[in-house]
């Protein structure tokens, strides 16, 4: 065996940063989860303050991009970042984003503002909130270990143009992107 099968053995882990106060139920669930689909060392990494430098005062949105820019780079492709803010996110050609992944810095983010039944006026359902959340983040997550867009509705890697996506696929893979993700 040569050094470079011992690195493939290695575990990924996968740090869970937040940008603003993030709730602890969330994170908790995030990180039990994860670890599960991903067979990944999950922890709680740092908590940021509300990265100004991204808010567009027209848009009052911040810019997803330049929030994972201002993430440092992991040299370490065993290492992945998650990160989690409670704002609602944008890139320029589109309204708004549920989340965004950078594989080369091996750095997403999710923002929960629109996964919230009370964001449509609707009444509070945490544990729809919670699932909605673990989707975008494995979502994220797939991108960052090189999966695409999947054509299945039902695989967690399915474009969300809308909450009605995100409710109608699983948080997890179809057989076909798990073989890439977990390879
Ligand atoms: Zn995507
Ligand atoms: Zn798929």
């Amino acid at each position: 065996m040569g050094p470079k099968d011992i690195y493939a053995q290695e575990k990924m882990n996968i740090a869970i940063v937040c940008f603003g106060q993030i709730e602890s139920i969330v994170l908790d669930y995030l990180k039990n989860n994860l670890s599960e689909i991903f067979k990944a060392l999950l922890y709680i990494g740092k908590t940021y303050d509300l990265p100004e430098y991204a808010y567009d005062k027209k848009r009052k949105q911040y810019l997803a991009s330049a929030i994972l820019h201002n993430l440092s780079q992991s040299k370490d492709k065993n290492h992945k970042t998650l990160a989690i803010i409670d704002k609602d996110l944008y890139v320029p050609e589109l309204n708004f984003v549920f989340g965004l992944a950078d594989s080369l810095r091996g750095a997403c983010i999710i923002s929960t503002t629109r996964l919230k039944q009370t964001y449509y006026g609707l009444p509070e359902d945490k544990d729809l909130f919670l699932r909605r959340t673990l989707k975008e983040a494995v979502h994220e997550i797939g991108h960052l270990l090189n999966l695409n867009h999947c054509p299945d509705p039902s695989c967690v890697m399915h474009f969300s143009n809308s909450l009605l996506d995100t409710d109608r696929k699983d948080y997890n893979f179809c057989n076909n992107c798990k073989k890439i993700a977990l390879r």
